[in-house]
């Protein structure tokens, strides 16, 4: 069953057991590439989510009065360390979540960038000041006939406590996009990693500690949906990051918010990409392939719908059948993969039955990545790269998110159809054109009702100093997570009005 994973608390690894709480339900952490069973996380360790919680209240008065310089030191050192075990960090990705070796060194590598980016702290922290807002004469000295000068400021201060719960896909970029920011603010904060991927995440947090994060500062947790409405309803919490799917991230924010916390929740997504006749076709085939099927088709930027504008069809269907096919399925660490596996037999049947409805509701199955169709290892939670064309409103592969390396290719006239069908959808967070045309692009950019616009590349992902600017069911909130945006989420303002006499 493998080790029992660890809660990191205070500074220190510790146990629900260990803290006095009961064994309750588990989760199995499982390598998807070989049905492994690696550790077992505690689901209900809600003595831990309370323990959790009470170090980091304790540790907030002295870390928020540290400097921001010596709280940005501590990120300095841990970006080092971050460099030193890279290829750990990247091989236990590979492991527990199943990417490629070169995957999950960009997830690393993403997540460095933010801790770069925390950095800054000193800088986006900064309040403003305006002198002379007005003039008070009730106590002026006879000779000071203007009367006495009163100034005004705004600080920054940050929260307190921060709670951030990440999903299973980038299991160490997406903590990353959280605490950083805000222990670099002064916050103290807990984390609630997956429990599918909980174990880079620890060793996350066990290497800022090494860079000299004191105790309690940050915490992490590990638990299911029980952990995760004690800590958002906590009395001493007063923010909540949240990226994982729509329906969870809905619950979040409301309960959260209901509960007086600050909440910024990221969720699900379905993103459009529109190719035109006048696009480079090399760069097609590029852009689309990388973004639909790396990281096996799971993330929230993954393009899973292609609309092919005009005589698009007659080379796009050949070439991408072509590309696609050639993908070589295999484990995240075998030479020569191109594609690793879904992260569970549950997401493997879910996108499996996707598939039969594609087929079902009259999707034409150009690339079919079921097994027996498409050449993968016999073990595992494989499917192969998959592309429907001749998709239509109404079929549930372009209704829903998928979360699979399954594309579907849509058949509009113009550039106006395509945005009008890419625009209906519920979800807004990338929308991507191909096309040598300025005016295509720009009305594109214009036009689409997303938060992250691609002209010519298949992910749009922001740099860290970037919002990740989800729009519509893709985000509840209203400061998103990186950029300026993280550092006014993690801080409060506090307006200073002088009058010296
Ligand atoms: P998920 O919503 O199932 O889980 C995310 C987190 O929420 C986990 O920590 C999980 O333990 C917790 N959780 C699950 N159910 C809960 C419940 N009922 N109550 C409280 N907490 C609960 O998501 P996932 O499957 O881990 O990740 C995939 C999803 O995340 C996809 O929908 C993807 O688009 C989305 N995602 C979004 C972004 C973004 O920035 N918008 C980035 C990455 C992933």
């Amino acid at each position: 069953m493998g080790h029992s994973v660890d809660q990191f608390i205070g500074g220190k690894r510790t146990s629900e057991q260990a803290l006095g709480g009961s064994p309750g339900a588990t989760h199995a952490v499982v390598n998807p590439a070989t049905g492994e069973r690696i550790a077992s996380t505690d689901l209900d360790s809600r003595r831990s989510a309370e323990a959790a919680v009470e170090a980091a209240r304790v540790a907030f008065p002295g870390w928020s009065a540290t400097p921001v310089g010596d709280r940005c030191q501590v990120l300095f050192r841990y970006k080092q360390l971050l460099e030193k075990h890279f290829e750990e960090l990247a091989g236990s990705i590979v492991k527990e979540h199943g990417k490629t070796m070169a995957e999950a060194r960009g997830d690393v590598r993403r997540g460095i960038d933010c801790v770069e980016f925390a950095c800054a702290a000193p800088l986006l922290m900064m309040g403003r000041t305006l002198p002379q807002i007005a003039v008070s004469t009730s106590f002026c000295r006879t000779e000071d006939t203007s009367g006495i000068g009163i100034d005004s400021a705004v600080d920054r201060v940050p929260l307190g406590v921060c709670v951030g719960i990440t999903p299973f896909n980038f299991p160490v970029m997406v903590p990353l996009w959280m605490w950083p920011m805000a222990v670099a603010c002064g916050n103290t904060f807990v984390l609630k990693p997956s429990e599918k991927v909980p174990l880079s995440a620890v060793r996350e947090v066990e290497l800022a500690h090494e860079a000299g994060l004191p105790p309690g500062v940050l915490n992490l947790v590990t638990g299911g949906p029980k952990v995760v409405d004690a800590l958002i309803t906590h009395e001493d919490v007063k923010a909540v990051s949240f990226v994982g799917s729509t329906r969870v991230a809905e619950h979040i924010y409301k309960t959260a918010t209901a509960a007086g916390k600050r909440a910024q929740c990221m969720g699900g997504a379905k993103n459009y990409m529109v190719i035109m006749p006048d696009a480079n076709q090399d760069a097609v085939i590029e852009g689309v392939v990388g973004s639909a099927f790396g990281n096996s088709g799971q993330r929230c930027l993954a393009g899973s719908v292609a609309i092919a504008v005009g005589d698009v069809p007659s080379w796009f269907i050949p070439r991408i059948k072509e590309v696609a096919a050639k993908i070589r399925v295999d484990r995240g660490d075998a030479p020569g993969v191109g594609m690793g596996p879904v992260i569970d037999e549950q997401s493997r049947a879910r996108i499996l039955g996707f598939i039969e409805s594609g087929v079902a509701d009259g999707a034409t199955l150009v690339v079919d990545g079921r097994p027996g169709a498409c050449a993968m290892p016999k073990q595992g939670c494989f499917v192969g790269p998959t592309v429907f064309d001749n998709v239509r409103p109404g079929m549930k592969i372009l209704e829903e998110e998928i979360f699979g390396p399954v594309l579907s290719v849509v058949r509009e006239s113009t550039l106006d159809a395509a945005l009008a069908t890419m625009n209906r959808s519920r979800y807004g967070n990338m929308g991507v054109i191909f096309t040598s045309s300025g005016y295509n692009a720009r009305r594109f950019k214009t036009h689409a009702q997303v938060g992250m616009v691609g002209i010519n590349v298949g992910v749009p992902a922001p740099m860290a100093a970037f919002p990740f600017s989800g729009w519509k069911q893709s985000f509840y909130g209203d400061l998103h997570a990186n950029g300026e945006d993280a550092a006014k989420f993690y801080t409060e303002s506090k307006v200073v009005v002088t009058r010296w006499l």
